[in-house]
């Protein structure tokens, strides 16, 4: 099945459900990168994240920046996502192997190790909303769900999940649930939700079992008037290089440069961060941006 998000409330408005399911897209991003299974994972929760973070954004070119960056062997990652569905993002060290920690599981912690969380907001039209918090574990989540109490005040519970097998992604997704500022002062509801927050083990072996994202949420806080909220919204790995973008990107480098090129390499090559498409362009395409930039200039 496609990837999707579904959006749900609660407790009459009080609490805000968002569930997406990843697993298609976290693959491409595996695939694309070559990502080793610590990397894979660490990409996936942030990239879900970055969907679910999103979602609650109002303009619909609406876009949100997760930047992490630590001491660790993989060094640090970046997300971009949007509320449009699309999300792209890569990791310093893609392909650093480590071995699992004591339970088992990747161990995305030590891979990321200490360092920063960066989150950018932007809406589209400028002055975008930047913080920074200090890592809490590097397993993102919990990194994630500490920025969203300390820098947007939102008493929020993030959960995210990336299970690796030998032949790729087997299952991703994630769950956001917030209290929203109506709801903030009623510590019985509070309650509830961190109980049942407690009982929830992970989010992966939810859909390993076969349960979809209604049944998820239906269990988690069907009892407090869970109303599901029309609309799955698709959501893809997607990346807005272009190769008119590459070469506009390479006319910035001037005359002298692009002569240089065509002299010692006949031809460039750029590869896009994001998505790791290669762009090559021959000698024939530099000397039109030569042309380009000449007739500017006269
Ligand atoms: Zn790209």
């Amino acid at each position: 099945m496609a990837d999707q998000l579904i959006r749900a409330i609660a407790a009459e408005g009080g609490i805000r459900v968002v569930g997406v399911t990843t697993t298609r897209l976290v693959e491409v991003a595996r695939q694309r990168h070559g990502l080793s299974y610590v990397a894979t994972a660490a990409l996936g929760r942030a990239m879900t994240a970055g969907l679910l973070l999103a979602s609650s954004m109002k303009k619909p070119q609406s876009r949100v920046n997760i930047r992490v960056k630590g001491d660790g062997p993989i060094g640090g990652l970046l997300v971009d996502a949007g509320l449009d569905g699309t999300v792209r993002g890569y990791v310093e060290k893609p392909d650093v192997e480590i071995a699992p920690n004591a339970d088992g599981k990747l161990d995305v912690g030590s891979a990321i190790g200490d360092g920063y969380l960066y989150v950018v907001r932007d809406v589209g039209y400028g002055y975008p909303y930047s913080s920074t918090v200090e890592l809490v574990s590097g397993e993102i989540g919990d990194d994630l769900t500490h920025y969203l109490a300390t820098s947007e005040q939102t008493p929020s519970a993030l959960v995210l999940g990336v299970f690796v097998g030998a032949d790729g992604v087997e299952v991703a997704g994630g769950l956001l649930l917030q209290v929203m500022p109506k709801a903030a002062r009623d510590e019985l509801l509070i309650t509830v939700l961190e109980e049942r927050l407690a009982e929830l083990t992970g989010f992966t072996p939810l859909l390993q079992a076969g349960k979809t994202l209604p049944q998820i949420f239906e269990e988690l806080v069907g009892d407090i008037g869970l109303e599901m909220l029309p609309g799955a919204q698709m959501v893809q790995f997607s990346c807005r290089c272009s190769r008119d973008r590459m070469l506009s990107a390479l006319k910035l480098l001037g005359t002298d440069e692009l002569t240089d090129m065509i002299k010692v390499d006949e031809g460039a090559e750029a590869i896009c961060h994001f998505c790791n498409e290669k762009y090559l362009a021959d000698s024939e395409q530099l000397q039109g941006l030569i042309q380009e930039l000449e007739a500017q200039a006269t």
